[in-house]
């Protein structure tokens, strides 16, 4: 057997990253953990490390960082401190695979961090290709290196694509659960609680992503995700309502004929492949039972009960700095929600509002740029916040 890929995990304690790494467990011969990242859950890092011995570790959260240097520090491991430090293991040289399982806009950097050094990335932070899908490709091209999406839909339209002429895909058909309030009575969307639209019906998965998938958002950043990763055009790429969430995605080809990859809701698959890429390592997980599969259903999705998936398509048209504005919105409304600072309904009021900025079209695409975007999003929240919840 050849050397084991060895990877770094940014992003480690979070519902991607414990999965890698699960995945990294029972793979010990083909898969070397070199270096983990976190932000504030210490207790999780520090027991990684200890069983996975990785060569550094970057904490972002400065009570994170002091607990697990103390707790660590009969260990000969390296740690790293903040954003910096987050940046400089994504650019270290000495890996095969970085897996970027960062949840939102602090994604980015370390994306371009690993690409700049010619690193292939195994990526679940869509955001980074939400935010700067146009520059993130160019770099990949640039350095010779490869994104292997770790997203479901994304990962199963990669395998649908796989040897495949891209000039005769009709197009790409993006699936989506729909999410808990598919048939949610609309009068009552403005009183959803967080714990309502904390409950995914389908996937377990970390807070922002179960939020963005109850607003539909996530099926709009998904879109844009698509487009650049496969370079197809907003017009070849569909929307499809599928809510048992069996099929991951599908390709129609010009001739008809289309592509579809299946499997159970279970990040495994689409995170052990994003590693195992070109091969496909045996899974001793649950595996798909036609016979207790009552059905596979498909509707057209609600775009009245769901703004925020036009909004998407809108910014992607747009294009530009919009769907990073729309990004950077979206990413303060959730929390703002989840903390009830705001209703369930003004995350798309908050979008909305961004996207009618009209001078955002002269803006540039940079990280300047983008923390300017941030300053934009927290005064268009604060006056969202006033009106609201009093
Ligand atoms: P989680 O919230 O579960 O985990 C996020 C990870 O990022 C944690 O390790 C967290 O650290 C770390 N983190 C949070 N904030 C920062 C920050 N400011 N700087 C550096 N690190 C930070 O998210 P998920 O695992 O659910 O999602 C990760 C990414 O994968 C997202 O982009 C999501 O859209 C995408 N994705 C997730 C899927 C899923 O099933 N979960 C499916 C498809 C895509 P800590 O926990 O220590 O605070
Ligand atoms: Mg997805």
């Amino acid at each position: 057997m050849s050397n084991p890929k060895s990877i770094s995990v940014l992003g480690s304690t979070g519902s991607i990253g414990v999965n890698t790494l699960q995945i990294a467990a029972k793979n010990t011969d083909r898969i070397k953990i070199k270096y983990l990242t976190a932000n504030k859950n210490s207790d999780l890092i520090i027991s990684q490390t200890q069983q996975f011995l990785p060569n550094a570790i970057a904490i972002t959260d400065p009570q994170a960082f002091e607990h697990a240097k103390n707790a660590l520090k009969n260990s000969s491991v390296e740690i790293l401190f903040g954003k910096e430090g987050l940046n400089e293991i994504a650019s270290r040289d000495d890996v095969d695979l970085v897996v970027n399982a960062v949840v939102g806009k602090s994604g980015l950097e370390p994306t371009i961090c690993a690409l700049e050094m010619g690193k292939d990335i195994a990526l679940a932070n869509k955001e980074s290709l939400v935010m700067a899908g146009e520059w993130v490709m160019k770099l990949t091209k640039e350095r010779n290196a490869t994104v292997f999406p770790i997203d479901s839909e994304h990962s199963a339209i990669w395998q649908c694509l796989s040897g495949e002429n891209q000039k005769q895909v009709n197009k790409i058909i993006l699936t989506g659960s729909g999410g808990p309030f598919r048939q949610y009575p609309l009068d009552q969307f403005s009183s959803i609680a967080p714990e309502q639209a904390l409950k995914h019906p389908n996937w377990s998965m970390g807070a922002k992503i179960t939020v963005d998938s109850a607003t539909m958002m996530n099926k709009g950043l998904e879109i844009i995700e698509a487009r650049w990763l496969f370079d197809f055009p907003p017009e070849q790429i569909e929307i499809l309502i599928h809510p048992q969430s069996i099929i991951h995605s599908m390709v129609e080809f010009v001739d008809g004929s289309i592509k579809a990859q299946l499997g159970l809701p279970d990040m495994k698959i689409p995170i052990q492949y994003a590693l195992s890429y070109p091969d496909r390592w045996h899974a001793d997980w649950e595996k798909i039972d036609f016979t207790k599969l009552a059905s596979l259903t498909f509707e057209s999705p609600d775009l009245n009960r769901f703004p925020c998936l036009s909004l998407a398509m809108d910014a992607l048209e747009r294009g530009g700095i919009y769907p990073a504005a729309l990004n950077i919105m979206n990413e303060f409304a959730v929390y703002a929600f989840l903390d009830r600072k705001i209703l369930f309904t003004d995350i798309a009021i908050c979008v909305e509002q961004i996207l009618s900025l009209g001078d955002l079209a002269n803006w540039e695409i940079n990280l300047q740029s983008f923390q300017e975007l941030e300053t934009v999003a927290k005064d268009i929240l604060n006056n969202i916040e006033k009106q609201c919840c009093k």
